[in-house]
């Protein structure tokens, strides 16, 4: 495989309440994207705290391994606002005044008809041969300046202007990337096997250096494949994802559930309907939930006929037809029970197929034999009753044992109508 000459650029974000975790650096990944794009290889985001040495030796770093580095934050005209000092010293040049900046300042406030606070002055200063970027939306011009064969951009923090002036003053500088490479996409969301297991079945697709790149990330036990091949044209960069789909689609079978933003729920949806299959729910422990998920997909009357929650036991006997012998010799958490209500279910909603959950959520009610996090989900249909026991309590809360015995529930249901 031939090695593509690669032009590097890098994002740092100033700011020590992105460091100390108040507020999310959301800059980065948006600046990241746009390069990318652009045909760079975005090779690293860094987070300095508002500190001219840090700031210094940040910017150096990145200009010491990228073409174009893009800083944002820390333009402010307050105290606590480092990031032309910062600059200043990584240059090595003294701070001045710039005259263009100073009028685009004091044009700003005239616009705004508001007074100019001395400090604002502040703002006008960039590295002596260093220029100015416009800001059309605030007080705070950017600056660019040169490192070596490296630009560096400098970009307010506040999002809504960072943007405006990249798009505006920096995209269209860029640098024009020759061998610029197309890129294209898959995303393939599993469930019912974990990382590891899923990992281990297309491992030499992962390996390092490989194109297309193939990765794997598990976001509340959904593990997501994703495909993302480049070539020189769109096509070519589609035609090697699509490839390497068709193979993970190939080795995982069935663990694959949908595409892109496609959620368990809109994959039974659509069974559902091709099926033309009906289904009704009684849930204890999930208390609605999946009967909720089942009706976020729109057109969900086609298929959901309705859904009890049956919480007390004597609603799971008067509503749901549960024989009392079976609440006595096997209690309400249990296999005979998620298959009393499933079938109590369909008959009452006379539907193709019932599903059930009965289970411990938590925190409380555990006892060594009937662990937090013990579920039973019942499926019912013609073909007669099938109960899964399922072990969620280790490490998962309530809010995640909930999720997760409906999505085991929704997986079932997805199984048994494929
Ligand atoms: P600054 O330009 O550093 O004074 O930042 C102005 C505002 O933008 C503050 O509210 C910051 O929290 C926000 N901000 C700065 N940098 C970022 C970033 N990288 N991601 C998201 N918000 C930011
Ligand atoms: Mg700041």
């Amino acid at each position: 495989m031939t090695m593509l000459s690669r032009v590097n650029a890098e994002t740092i974000s100033v700011g020590t309440e992105l460091t100390c975790g108040i507020t999310v650096d959301t800059n980065a990944a948006w600046l990241a994207a746009k390069l990318t794009d652009a045909g760079f290889h975005v090779l690293r985001h860094t987070i300095v705290p508002d500190h001219e040495g840090d700031i210094r030796d940040a910017v150096r770093a990145a200009a010491g391994r990228a073409t174009v580095v893009v800083v944002t934050g820390g333009l402010g005209p307050t105290a606590d606002d480092r990031t032309r000092q910062g600059l200043a010293l990584a240059v090595g040049r003294p701070l001045v005044e710039d005259p263009a900046a100073l009028a685009h300042i004091h044009s700003f406030f005239e616009r705004v008809q508001r007074p100019m606070a001395e400090s604002n002055r502040l703002q006008a200063l960039v590295p002596r041969g260093a220029s100015m970027i416009e800001n059309t939306c605030g007080t705070a011009p950017g600056i660019r300046a040169m490192i070596g064969s490296c630009t560096v951009h400098v970009l307010p923090g506040v999002p809504r202007e960072m943007r405006i002036m990249f798009d505006r003053s920096v995209a269209p500088i860029l640098p024009v990337v020759a061998d610029r490479r197309c890129v294209a996409t898959r995303t393939l969301n599993c469930f019912g096997a974990s990382e590891a297991h899923i990992g281990e079945q297309i491992a030499d697709l992962m390996a390092a250096g490989r194109e297309p790149l193939v990765n794997i990330t598990a976001h509340k036990a959904v593990i997501r494949v994703r495909i993302i091949a480049s070539g020189p044209n769109p096509g070519a960069a589609k035609t090697a994802a699509d490839a390497d789909a068709q193979e993970v689609h190939r080795r995982l079978g069935p663990l694959v559930f949908g595409e892109g933003d496609t959620m368990l729920q809109d994959a039974v949806a659509t069974l559902l309907i091709s099926r033309k299959r009906t289904i009704s729910i009684a849930e204890s422990c999930t208390g609605g939930l999946l009967s909720k998920r089942l009706t976020d997909v729109p057109g969900s009357s086609a298929y959901f006929l309705g859904g009890v929650i049956a919480y007390a036991d004597n609603v799971k006997s008067t509503l749901l037809a549960v024989s009392a012998n079976v609440i006595a010799l096997h209690g309400a958490v249990s296999e005979a029970m998620a298959k009393e209500m499933a079938i109590g279910c369909r008959s009452m909603f006379l539907s193709d197929l019932s599903v059930t959950t009965t289970g411990i959520a938590g925190p409380g009610g555990g006892t060594p034999e009937k662990p937090v996090g013990l579920v039973y989900v019942g499926i019912a249909s013609a073909r007669g009753v099938e109960v899964r026991k399922l072990l969620l309590g280790d490490r998962l809360c309530r809010a995640e044992i909930r999720d997760r015995a409906v999505k085991a529930a929704l997986n079932m249901i997805r199984l048994e109508l494929m």
